[in-house]
C-alpha cells in the first residue's frame, strides 16, 4: 500500500527550538519526524511507496529524501500553494493509488501498520480513521461509532456543558479510497479532513469505520510536545504500546470497582466513579500496563438496558475518568445470561457462553486483539467471579473491599492479594512489578543528558 504524508508545515511553533527548519526535518533523538516514520513504513512491510506532499521548505526535504536510503521509494511533490490538508491529497490525487494510508509529518508512533490496513480491508471501508483515547478528550475532536464501528458523528472540540462522549478522539491516520474522496460537494478552498472531508463523506453516505487502537499516537508539533515525544521514546512507552508488542494488562471489573456499587446500572447518572478511582486510572495509564474493563452486563439479556443505554453508560464512564485525565484502553462486556423467564428478554442473549465470568473469554478476546500477555497480567475486582476468572486464566489477582467485597460468596477462590480499594490495589501491583510501574521513572534513569 501507498503511503501518503502531509509535510507542507511551517512549522512556525517549534521555531524557537529549530529555527526555520520545516517542520518534517526537525529532529527527535537525531532523526527527523520524517525520517523516522519513513524508516517505520518500510520496517512495516504493508508500505510499498511513500509519497511526501511538500510545501514550505520543499527544496530541503527533497534533497533529504534524495540523500536517505530507506530501501523503498520515496516521491516528494511540491504544492505550489497551501490547499489545507485535504487540499494538498486532492491536489496529488491523480499521483494516488486506489487505496493509501495518510499520515501527517509532525507525529511520532509506532503503529502497526499492518494491523490497520487488514482491519480497513476485511471492512470494505471508503475510508479508515485511527481512533484512540486520550487524557483530555473534554478538549479534543471526538468520533462517534455505531455498535458495529461505523462512524455516525463527529463533534468537534469544544464541546458543550453537561454532554457525555466516549473518549474516541481522531488521531489523524487514515486509510482512503481513493474514489470516495472524488465529487464531495460544499468543500471549502482549504479543506480539512476531520473538519470538512469526513462530514462530507458522510453526508454522501460513504462508509466510514472507526479502528480502535490504544497505540502511541502523538504530534510534536511544540518545543512541550517535542521533549514529550523524545522521552516517551526513550522511557520505551512508544514502543511499549505498539500492537506489534505483547503486553501486560491490569484488567477492572466495573461496578464496585470503577463506580459505586449500586444494584444494576441502567441509565448514565447511575454510574458515579468512587473516590480516586480516577486518580487510580490515570496512574496505571502512566504505567507499562494496558488498562482494561472486562464486565459481565446481563442487564442486555434480560432487556433491562438497550445497547444504545448501555453504550450511553458507557460514555459516562469515559467522561468521568476523562475529566481526571485518565481513560481506558478497551471495554469488554459479556451480554449474555443463562436463565430464561424474564419479561422484556432478548433470547439470542439467552444462553450459556463461555464470556460471562468467571469464564475467561472476555480476557481471551482481549488478549487476541490487543496482544496482552496474559501471565504478566492482573485482575482487580470486587467479587468471587472477578477472582476464579483470574484464576482460570493464569492471571494473579486483588479483591478489593469496596462494591460487594467478595460477599457474593459464589467461588472458593482465592485471590493473591486483598487491597481497600482500586488506589491501595494498584500499588500493590506496582510493587511487585516494579520495571513496570512507572514509565516516567523509567525515563528518568535511562534518559539522564539524552534530551
Ligand atoms: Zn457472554
Amino acid at each position: 500500500m501507498q503511503l501518503v504524508i502531509l509535510g507542507g508545515g511551517k512549522g512556525s511553533r517549534l521555531k524557537a527550538v529549530t529555527g526555520d527548519l520545516p517542520k518534517p526535518l526537525v529532529p527527535v533523538l537525531g532523526t527527523p519526524l520524517l525520517g523516522r516514520q519513513i524508516h517505520q513504513a518500510a520496517q512495516s512491510g504493508y508500505v510499498d511507496e511513500v509519497v511526501v506532499l511538500t510545501g514550505y521548505g520543499a527544496d530541503s526535504i527533497a534533497a533529504y529524501v534524495k540523500e536517505a536510503d530507506f530501501g523503498i521509494p520515496v516521491r516528494c511533490i511540491a504544492e505550489p500553494v497551501a490547499r489545507g490538508t485535504a487540499g494538498a491529497v486532492l491536489a496529488a490525487i491523480d499521483n494516488l493509488q486506489s487505496e493509501f494510508l495518510v499520515m501527517y509529518a509532525d507525529t511520532v508512533h509506532d503503529i502497526d501498520l499492518g494491523r490497520f490496513v487488514s482491519f480497513h480491508s476485511a471492512q470494505g471501508a471508503d475510508a479508515s480513521l485511527f481512533l484512540h483515547p486520550n487524557d483530555h478528550p473534554a478538549d479534543s475532536d471526538l468520533v462517534e461509532t455505531d455498535e458495529a464501528g461505523r462512524i455516525t458523528c463527529f463533534h468537534s472540540y469544544p464541546h458543550p456543558e453537561g454532554v457525555i462522549f466516549p473518549n474516541l478522539v481522531n488521531a489523524a491516520l487514515y486509510v482512503l479510497r481513493r474514489d470516495a474522496l472524488l465529487g464531495l460537494s460544499n468543500l471549502p478552498e482549504k479543506p480539512d479532513f476531520a473538519k470538512h472531508v469526513f462530514p462530507a463523506m458522510l453526508q454522501a453516505g460513504r462508509r466510514l469505520v472507526g479502528y480502535r487502537s490504544p497505540e502511541y499516537i502523538k504530534d510534536a508539533g511544540t518545543p512541550d510536545r517535542l521533549a514529550k515525544v523524545a522521552k516517551d521514546i526513550l522511557s520505551g512507552m512508544v514502543s511499549h504500546r505498539s500492537l506489534r508488542n505483547p503486553s501486560p494488562a491490569v484488567f477492572l471489573d466495573r461496578d464496585g470497582v470503577l463506580n459505586v456499587y449500586a444494584g444494576y446500572v441502567d441509565t448514565p447518572e447511575k454510574l458515579v466513579l468512587l473516590p480516586g478511582a480516577g486518580q487510580a486510572v490515570r496512574k496505571l495509564n502512566r504505567s507499562f500496563f494496558r488498562t482494561v474493563v472486562v464486565t459481565n452486563q446481563p442487564v442486555l439479556a434480560r432487556g433491562e438496558v438497550s445497547p444504545d443505554m448501555l453504550r450511553l453508560i458507557h460514555a459516562r464512564l469515559d467522561t468521568e475518568l476523562g475529566r481526571e485525565g485518565a481513560y481506558l484502553d478497551a471495554l469488554y462486556f459479556c451480554p449474555h445470561h443463562p436463565d430464561k423467564g424474564f419479561p422484556g428478554e432478548v433470547a439470542s442473549l439467552k444462553k450459556v457462553c463461555d464470556c460471562r465470568k468467571p469464564e475467561a473469554g472476555m480476557l481471551m478476546h482481549a488478549s487476541r486483539e490487543l496482544g496482552i500477555a496474559l501471565e504478566r497480567s492482573w485482575m482487580i475486582g470486587d467479587t468471587t467471579s472477578d477472582i476464579e476468572m483470574a484464576r482460570r486464566a493464569g492471571l494473579r489477582s486483588i479483591l478489593v473491599k469496596t462494591g460487594l467485597g467478595g460477599r457474593d460468596g459464589k467461588y472458593d477462590a482465592p485471590p493473591d492479594f486483598v487491597a481497600d480499594d482500586i488506589a491501595a490495589a494498584i500499588e500493590i501491583i506496582f510493587q511487585e512489578a516494579p520495571d513496570l510501574a512507572n514509565r516516567d521513572a523509567a525515563c528518568a534513569s535511562s534518559c539522564v543528558g539524552e534530551m
